[in-house]
């Protein structure tokens, strides 16, 4: 028994595995309401374990975590670990949803139903791969774990308290996530990293109230001009972060990660119609992927003081607030950097209260690493077609808990379509996508078990 007899038996048992998505998604795992997990998680186990996966449960302060192993009879083999989420983001608004959000529905060959495609349908690609395994015979070219949590739409709250102690049980060569959509044209993608974040707000009080700014402008302090002031000593005149020693650890990219930019698509009509931007973007295509993979924003999202509608309020406004995100590359720290923001508070405005809401750290893993180019390997067999190779992406998610706190390289290969509206009504994943995400788990397996 071989590769090509798991990719016939997975072409075979099409309706077979389709019907196990729709089941799944039947159950309505919503962590953040608390409804549905527990049953969401014994569906998955009673699979798991139908396939001789050997799997624990393990509670946490919010959904359990699920964890089983297969070995494999290869001496020596690598070990590969599957991440992903069983719980679903809220449905609302229901009257935007062309069908129920809990009885999936097939339409124009895509699947309609919350979570068929974050997280469910792309997870669940990686059991059905095993199953089409063990169903043909074939020897599992690598030993398998899975790791599937329950509140990934709720922040991962709780999944630091299950990693910190069962570090020796996540040992493996590889943690492999599929998740998010494809490129729009089609193109499978991969990345092998993600951004860090720091979300604060800085606020400034001069009065108790707002003030007639005749009868006392100039006396009582004007907390618009005071918050100006001290987002000003926050950038240099190259619009550089100016808060000292921000970018003392941001590491440049490798010669390969570098090769790998040089490969991607820039389009820049595109990018300013996508983002509405008003004026061209007069970027090099280099400069512009190191904005968004290897560079820290310093982002200034929301500014509030004073009176702006209609008319005129002529005040002192008394306060003024201001909200940003940081976003981190490796290696930088977020702890380090709340430091070094509070350092500035102290050098520039002692009176600018700081209150941090939250922070995550960045990860990024070495795509030069035998397993990640295994996966490069596979994903171009299956697609036919060279991935989009992304050194890392500008977004955010809890992926330092596998690369920095566990110390395991970690990367993603979305199998959804780019259009799956993920967090929105009308959620969907194209069958073919679906089916296709099996064949590259079984194929990835296959590839990182040749070494
Ligand atoms: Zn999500």
């Amino acid at each position: 028994m071989s590769i090509k007899e798991v990719h016939e038996h997975i072409d075979q048992n099409r309706e077979k595995d389709l019907n196990t998505l729709i089941e799944l998604v039947r159950i309505p795992s919503i962590a953040s309401r608390g409804i549905g997990v527990e049953e969401a998680c014994s569906y998955i186990v009673d699979m798991l374990e139908g396939l001789g996966v050997k799997t624990e449960v393990f509670p946490t302060k919010g959904a359990p975590v699920i964890f089983g192993h297969i070995e494999t009879e290869i001496p020596g083999a690598k070990t590969v670990m599957f991440y992903g989420h069983y719980d679903v983001q809220p449905p609302e608004p229901l009257d935007k949803w062309l069908s129920d959000p809990f009885e999936p529905d097939i339409r124009d060959g895509r699947i309609y139903g919350r979570g068929v495609g974050d997280n469910k349908g792309q997870f669940l690609a990686h059991i059905l791969a095993l199953r089409s395994y063990l169903a043909t015979g074939t020897p599992l070219p690598v030993n398998i774990k899975f790791f599937l949590e329950g509140e990934e739409e709720n922040g991962s709250a709780n999944i630091l308290d299950f990693i910190i102690p069962h570090k020796d049980l996540l040992g493996c060569d590889l943690v492999y996530n599929a998740d998010g959509g494809q490129e729009p044209d089609g193109r499978p993608s991969m990345h092998f990293g993600t951004r860090g974040t720091v979300k604060c707000t800085f606020e400034v009080k001069t009065a108790e109230k707002d003030n007639h700014s005749g009868h006392n402008g100039n006396n009582i302090p004007n907390a618009a001009w005071k918050m100006v002031r001290f987002l000003s000593t926050m950038m240099d005149d190259d619009g550089n972060c100016a808060i000292e020693g921000f970018y003392d650890d941001v590491l440049p990219p490798t010669d390969y990660e570098m090769g790998l930019i040089e490969a991607l698509d820039f389009d820049p009509e595109g990018v300013q119609r996508v983002t509405g931007a008003v004026k061209p973007l007069t970027m090099s295509k280099e400069q512009f992927h190191m904005n968004r993979m290897f560079r820290p924003t310093f982002n200034l999202n929301g500014l509030g003081s004073g009176y702006t509608g209609s008319g005129y309020r002529t005040i002192v406004p008394g306060s003024a607030i201001a909200k940003m995100d940081f976003r981190l590359v490796k290696d930088q720290d977020p702890e380090d950097i709340i430091r070094k923001i509070k350092a500035h508070i102290a050098k520039y405005d002692p009176d600018v209260q700081l209150t941090v809401s939250s922070y995550l750290w960045p990860s990024r893993t070495n795509p030069e690493i035998p397993e990640c180019q295994a996966v490069m390997r596979a994903v171009e067999k299956v697609y036919g077609i060279k991935p989009v190779i992304m050194p890392t992406t500008g977004a955010t998610n809890p992926e330092y808990v596998f690369t920095k706190i566990a110390g395991l390289p970690s990367m993603c290969v979305p199998y959804c379509n780019a259009d799956e509206s993920q967090h929105a009504p009308n959620e969907n994943f194209v069958l073919e996508n679906f089916y296709k995400g099996i064949h590259c788990t079984a194929e990835v397996l296959s590839e990182i078990g040749k070494g």
